[in-house]
């Protein structure tokens, strides 16, 4: 049974109540997490404030940024430990969960340096004044974390918002988070400043709900669905509590005729593999310049044709989604396309091994989808692309720009015209040229436009949201 971490020590729930953790490989139960509420983020949010005004507040950002640098050290000597904690708890194969505990390393190793480097401005002004910008923490800052990567989006957000000299509540997701309690622990063990990281655990709509709805809460960082976006941006406003919102996509992966086609089709498809699909930036939409379509339709499916899926242990190409009703909601798609007669290009399969109970969906490639089709408009979150042609570069950007979302794009052209004019037509966070999100990208900001979110995380940029901007006019003269 797992607890709250507030204070550096492992904290009981008020309730009493627990919730399953379950492993989606198998489909059954091998943990508990302690079901917050109102009274536990209370807690947490006090010892927050207490680091806040104390020991935490009263550092220098040099010293700020050692102890994220020792954290980082102490996370980089665990790493296989979290990445087998996060493989079984979100049912990543093995490999995917290994580059997510770097990840989380980086992070705080990034922010580490970024910590005294954050500058504010003298600004010209009247003869007589001396005008100047201060970067001033929020304070307490509230971070509400999804299951898909919780090591990677705990460490852009904790990491930055520590760096910026903030205090952090976090809310992890309850169907995976087990690697953020540990991350807790091993902060504890190096003697991170008490108060400076509190997790509590528990439901979106109890524990979720009463951080964003603190008195004492100065800044959101959320992280997950359009639709719990809207609801924590509303509860936000009662208290004009700023936030930061990181929302879903319906990424496009834009194929031209003259692309590097061989260059291009291991990075699509992994695009859209990796973690089963469920990835905000999941490159979920192919557009193709017709005069290659069929052959970018040949190549893509029997990549696919050849991917295997099954449990986190086997470390093969795909695992299991995260629970039943994900599974449930990817096959409602499935079932959709197929009774509106679209036809299923390329599909992986699942290994005969893979345990009944799993949430398994092989990665599918559907062609031909129209372009207002359910399947080619919202987040399916799951291995799922939707191809269609397109026949030229004005349409490939009326069809880019054609869902509510705008978080990541590809572009795979060699003419290097088209490629800027891509990159500055299609609205989107973040666009990549002849690449999709190598490297993790910690150093590149990284959000959305629209339905996408609010806001940047990751990079230096992200250190601009975790502040307050101060500007002060003295007069000497
Ligand atoms: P979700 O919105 O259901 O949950 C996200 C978090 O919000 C969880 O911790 C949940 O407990 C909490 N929550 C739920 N209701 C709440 C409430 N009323 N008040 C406060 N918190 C509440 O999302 P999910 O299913 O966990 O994650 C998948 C979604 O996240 C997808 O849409 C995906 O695209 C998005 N996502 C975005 C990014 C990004 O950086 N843009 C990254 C990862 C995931």
């Amino acid at each position: 049974m797992q607890k709250h971490f507030i204070d550096n020590q492992w904290v009981d729930g008020d309730s009493g109540e627990s919730i399953s953790v379950v492993d989606p490989s198998i489909g059954e139960a091998f943990d508990h997490l302690t079901r917050g509420n109102a009274a536990d983020i209370h807690k947490a949010v006090l010892s927050a404030r207490t680091a806040y005004v104390g020991a935490w507040g009263a550092m220098t950002a040099a010293e700020r940024g050692r102890w994220l640098m020792k954290l980082a050290y102490k996370l980089q000597d665990h790493a296989e430990e979290l990445a087998q904690i996060e493989s079984r708890d979100c049912g990543k194969p093995l490999k995917q969960a290994r580059v997510d505990a770097s990840a989380v390393v980086r992070y705080f190793e990034f922010y580490a340096g970024a910590a005294d480097k954050l500058l504010g401005h003298t600004i010209p002004y009247q003869n007589g004044y001396t005008v100047l910008t201060l970067r001033e923490p929020h304070g307490v800052t509230g971070h509400i974390v999804p299951w898909n990567y919780p090591m990677q989006i705990f460490g852009r957000s904790v990491g930055g918002a520590l760096a910026a000299g903030n205090a952090c509540v976090v809310k992890p997701s309850e169907d995976a988070c087990l690697s953020l309690l540990r991350i807790a622990e091993l902060a504890a063990e190096i003697g991170f400043p008490a108060g400076a990281l509190n997790i509590v655990t528990g439901y979106g709509h109890e524990a979720g709900d009463a951080l964003v709805r603190h008195v004492g809460i100065d800044h959101v960082s959320f992280t997950g669905s359009p639709t719990i976006g809207q609801i924590v941006v509303r509860t936000a406003a009662e208290h004009y509590t700023p936030v930061t919102l990181e929302l879903g996509g319906k990424s496009p992966q834009i194929v031209f005729a003259d692309a590097d086609l061989d260059a291009m089709v291991p990075v699509v498809v992994n695009a859209i593999v990796q973690n089963a699909g469920q990835t905000c930036s999941a490159g979920s939409r192919l557009l193709v310049e017709r005069s290659v379509y069929e052959e970018v339709i040949e190549r893509v499916s029997s990549a696919l044709n050849k991917l295997s899926v099954g449990p986190a242990h086997m470390d093969l190409d795909c695992g299991p989604l995260i629970r039943q009703t994900q599974l449930q909601r990817v096959q409602s798609f499935l079932a959709e396309a197929h009774a509106d007669g679209l036809r299923v290009a390329g599909q992986g399969s699942v290994v005969s091994e893979a345990p009944i109970g799993g949430f398994y969906q092989a990665p599918t490639l559907l062609r031909d989808v129209p372009l207002m089709h359910r399947l080619a408009q919202q987040e399916v979150f799951g291995p799922v692309i939707a191809a269609m042609p397109f026949d030229d570069e004005a349409q490939a950007i009326d069809m880019a720009n054609a869902t509510e979302y705008g978080l990541v794009a590809s572009v795979w052209a060699r003419d290097g015209a088209r490629q800027m004019r891509m990159a500055r037509k299609v609205r989107s966070g973040q666009i990549f040229i002849n690449n999709y999100g190598a490297g993790g990208g910690i150093e590149l900001p990284f959000g959305g436009v629209k339905a996408s979110g609010w806001g940047r995380e990751k990079g230096f940029e992200a250190l601009y949201g975790f502040t307050v901007l101060k500007t002060v006019s003295i007069k000497h003269d």
